[in-house]
């Protein structure tokens, strides 16, 4: 029986499906097929079900016999779909994040790709645009149309087709109006766009500053290869301008370049200034493109039509021919980390593809994360500054306004308040940033101390609408605001400390004759809005900006002068040790909001603890000061960059499940105690969303050390867990221990 002797055999492959499994499943190709590349899909049976898969490995040495063998039904690519430099690097991910490979695959491949009723099919759909000899002349017949007009300005401030998806996520029931413009052919129907947007340089680089001269030339723009580069600049120093100048020599080279940028990062604004830049076509891939424009983007990529793949986080995979630059943008946001599933940090994945495909990549920052700081300290990387700003402007003045014996009103105090009149009657923009959504954190009673919290979660649920609901952050679950206090019967409930909408509407009671805009996951959901906003804070309508984080990065607004940062003192006591670095980055980004134009801004911290000693070191010697003075803690203390985390999570329902389930992991590592092993402990949140959590924190000063208990600890947990008690996951390199 030759057959059954394992031997390496050219029909046999090895395939990765994108459901929970750690290894790849062999099928059999047909003897009459071609031979396949890894990299190509193929449709393959598993059960009862079908799926697509990726080819991993062809040729492989098989343990089963060949009759156990299933088939693979179809083979789907020509071409192979990913390229061999994608295919290692999903390879190392899997190695690296201890994660299944075909999960992987599932991130790195928009959805279209993966879907067995699509994936034949390449159907690029109608899209809608602007009828040529159309101009803005129209608008005045449609003025007894309103909804009609709202469209059609819209499309016409599009620079591309626009899908009906795309048009139905913007307005509601759009097709009778866009049917009706049609008909007066100020609309027409045209193929949806080929996946790129084309620009055309109209604006001209600005001359260089003495300072990005210098970075240019220390970059070296003639060398090529792989080099990491931290590009450290508060924000408005220009490190957009080196970036563009060297991605202009890319692009005359013909080579291609992947931006990434975070999340909040990617507006029509940036797509806008990199269109006007240059005569390229642009890719953008970002997770609330449609399905089918995320595809065509893709494709575009893969074919090496688009020049430069703009995009968020799982950009980082798109294949490219001809890739000659990486550029991460505001590289330390957390954004960059995905938190669930596959832990990834695209950062990371993206130093390790630059490195394998020999390109330099610029990591930017106004405010490096500690590790790349002390990667770029240390020559790793090169460490490029850019300590002034690119325009006349000096830094903002920071101010600490104590508020432990103030009343607040809706969250702000008086001299905040004054401070904020003053700069709207001198005819300046404010910003006041507050990293909490909703009306209020809590609902309480002032008489007993409770406060409404989540039947699912032990957190407290917070408040809407001016009080009439309650919301919890963590689960979802929504409730009726109790009339008086359950646990004493008290009459009275109040409203606990301030989120945006408070903030928002104490703003609107104090200045009610300027226009007030608020940034948050709960006001902006859709993608269009975000520009929307935008656009009208740009013009100069908008003079009152409330927000989160969503306001803190990347957003130039020219006659932004007075900032106010209300509730973060919470970063100063977190039991997390991230906790201060996210608290110095987040300050001196939003810092860096105010007084990008011609007049010079300030910015005022509202604190109980205005001599905390993080606000002197951070006031005094800016972050750099603060980096090197955490990255000494962080060192006496082995944590990153001077050690490696992996944090092991499980949640169960009951109490203990998930606790024991961790203990008897730690048991493992025990006999080997190469590794330091913290808890297992209940999570900082332990029950969310009905599930009781706990987990398992791991440290060791050797890298490898680590990745090789975890190779163990993983086989231990994939063959003791095959009960649906407990869910359990790894996260490798954790930028949050909550
Ligand atoms: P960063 O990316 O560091 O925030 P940008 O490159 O976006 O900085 O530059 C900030 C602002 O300064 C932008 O409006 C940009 O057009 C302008 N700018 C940058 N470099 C120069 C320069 N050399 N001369 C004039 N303006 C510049
Ligand atoms: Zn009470
Ligand atoms: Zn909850």
């Amino acid at each position: 029986m030759v057959d059954d002797t394992p031997s390496e055999r050219p029909d046999v492959v090895r395939v990765a499906v994108p459901i929970p499994l750690t290894a790849p499943l062999e099928y059999r190709l047909n003897e009459s097929r071609t031979r396949v590349a890894p990299g190509t899909r193929v449709r393959v049976p598993l059960g009862r079900r079908r799926l697509i898969g990726i080819v991993v490995d062809v040729g492989v040495c098989s343990s089963l016999p060949r009759k156990e063998l299933r088939s693979i039904e179809k083979v789907l690519d020509t071409q192979p779909l990913l390229s061999p430099s994608i295919v290692a690097l999903i390879h190392w991910c899997a190695r690296y994040y201890h994660h299944p490979i075909g999960e992987i695959f599932a991130v790195a491949l928009p959805a279209k790709f993966r879907r067995v009723d699509s994936a034949d099919n390449a159907n690029r759909g109608l899209a809608w645009r602007i009828a040529a000899g159309v101009d803005a002349q129209t608008a005045k017949l449609l003025t007894n149309a309103p909804r009609q007009l709202t469209l059609f300005e819209w499309l016409a401030g599009l620079k591309h087709p626009a899908t009906r998806a795309e048009i139905n996520r913007v307005f509601t029931r759009p097709m009778a109006s866009l049917r009706a413009l049609e008909k007066k052919g100020i609309v027409e129907r045209t193929a949806a766009n080929d996946g790129v947007e084309t620009g055309h340089a109209t604006a001209h680089a600005p001359t260089l500053t003495h300072d990005q001269r210098h970075a240019l030339n220390t970059l070296g723009m003639q060398t090529t290869g792989f080099h990491a580069s931290l590009i450290e600049g508060v924000t408005g120093s220009g490190k957009t301008e080196l970036y563009f100048a060297r991605m202009a020599a890319e692009l005359t080279a013909g080579r291609q370049i992947l931006y990434l940028v975070p999340e909040i990062g990617l507006t029509r604004q940036m797509i806008e200034r990199i269109l006007a830049r240059f005569d390229a076509k642009l890719a953008i891939l970002h997770s609330r493109r449609t399905e089918a424009g995320r595809a065509a983007a893709w494709q575009a990529a893969i074919d090496g039509r688009a020049d430069i793949v703009l995009g968020t986080r799982s950009a980082v995979f798109t294949p490219m021919p001809r890739l000659g630059l990486i550029v991460v943008d505001e590289s330390h946001d957390e954004s960059y980390k995905q938190q669930e599933g596959f832990r990834y940090h695209a950062r990371d994945v993206a130093l390790k593809r630059a490195h394998d495909s020999d390109v330099p990549i610029y990591l930017g920052s106004a405010t490096p994360g500690l590790s790349t700081w002390h990667h770029a300290r240390t020559g790793r990387y090169q460490h490029i500054a850019l300590r002034t700003r690119a325009g006349a402007n000096p830094q903002p003045s920071i101010e600490r306004i104590d508020i432990r014996s103030r009343p607040l009103d809706g969250g702000l105090s008086p001299p905040v308040l004054s401070h904020l009149q003053r700069h709207l009657t001198d005819g300046g923009q404010i910003l006041v940033f507050i990293n909490r959504r909703g009306y209020a954190p809590a609902l309480g009673c002032h008489a007993c101390g409770w406060t409404a919290p989540c039947e699912h979660c032990d957190a407290a649920m917070t408040l809407y609408k001016r009080g009439s609901s309650l919301v919890c952050h963590h689960c979802g679950a929504q409730a009726v605001p109790p009339k008086q206090c359950p646990s004493c019967n008290a009459r009275k409930l109040t409203a606990f400390g301030a989120g945006t909408q408070r903030v928002a509407d104490t703003l609107a009671k104090h200045f009610p004759d300027y226009q007030l805009a608020r940034f948050d996951r709960d006001a902006v959901a859709a993608a269009g809005e975000l520009d929307a906003r935008l656009n009208a804070v740009a013009r100069g309508d908008t003079r009152i900006l409330v927000g989160t984080q969503m306001l803190a990065k990347g957003h130039d607004f020219a006659n932004l002068t007075g900032v106010a940062i209300v509730g973060a003192d919470g970063g100063l006591f977190s039991a997390d040790y991230r906790a201060t670095e996210q608290l110095a980055q987040l300050i001196t980004q939003v810092s860096g909001r105010a007084g990008r134009g011609a007049s010079p801004g300030q910015v005022w911290i509202q604190t109980r603890h205005p001599d905390h000693p993080f606000f002197k070191m951070l006031f005094n010697g800016g972050y750099p000061a603060f980096a090197e003075a955490e990255l000494a803690n962080r060192r006496a203390a082995g944590l990153p960059p001077f050690g490696w985390l992996a944090l092991i999570r499980a949640d169960s329902r009951g109490y203990t499940e998930g606790e024991t389930l961790l203990a008897q992991a730690a048991a493992q590592l025990a006999a080997t105690a190469v590794v330091e092993c913290w808890g297992p402990a209940p999570a900082p949140m332990q029950r969310r969303a009905g599930r009781v959590r706990s987990q398992l924190l791991l440290r060791s000063s050797e890298r490898r050390t680590l990745h090789k208990c975890l190779d163990k600890l993983r086989h231990w947990l994939v063959s003791n867990t095959n009960t649906h008690r407990v869910r359990w996951s790894l996260d490798i390199d954790p930028v949050s221990l909550f």
